[in-house]
């Protein structure tokens, strides 16, 4: 099937777009980052990995370098430090 093929390319971009935006220091160049692996994945239809999803706010896309995170009555409340949203998730065993 000549669409794995783009979808295993697709995944390496993804792959590739991700460590860059966790490695760089420029917030707004993170953001792009992420926002351009976003589209990519919709593209193509893909799911992104939990730990990728889990790993930057949904609203601005900035990455949780140094997010505020809270655990209360078993939900994890991370708040993002640059646009203040506050994600809940459950805690799971
Ligand atoms: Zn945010």
């Amino acid at each position: 099937m000549k669409d794995s093929i783009l979808i295993k390319i697709s995944n390496e971009r993804i792959n590739k777009l991700y460590n860059e935006a966790l490695k760089c220091s420029d917030m707004d160049l993170s953001r792009r980052y992420i926002t351009l692996m976003e589209s990519i994945a919709k593209r193509m239809d893909i799911t992104l990995e939990r730990r990728i999803k889990l790993s930057y706010c949904k609203k601005c896309k900035t990455p949780y370098n140094n997010f505020n995170m809270r655990i209360k009555n078993g939900v994890i409340n991370i708040k993002c430090n640059y646009c203040g949203n506050i994600r809940r998730l459950p805690v799971r065993d």
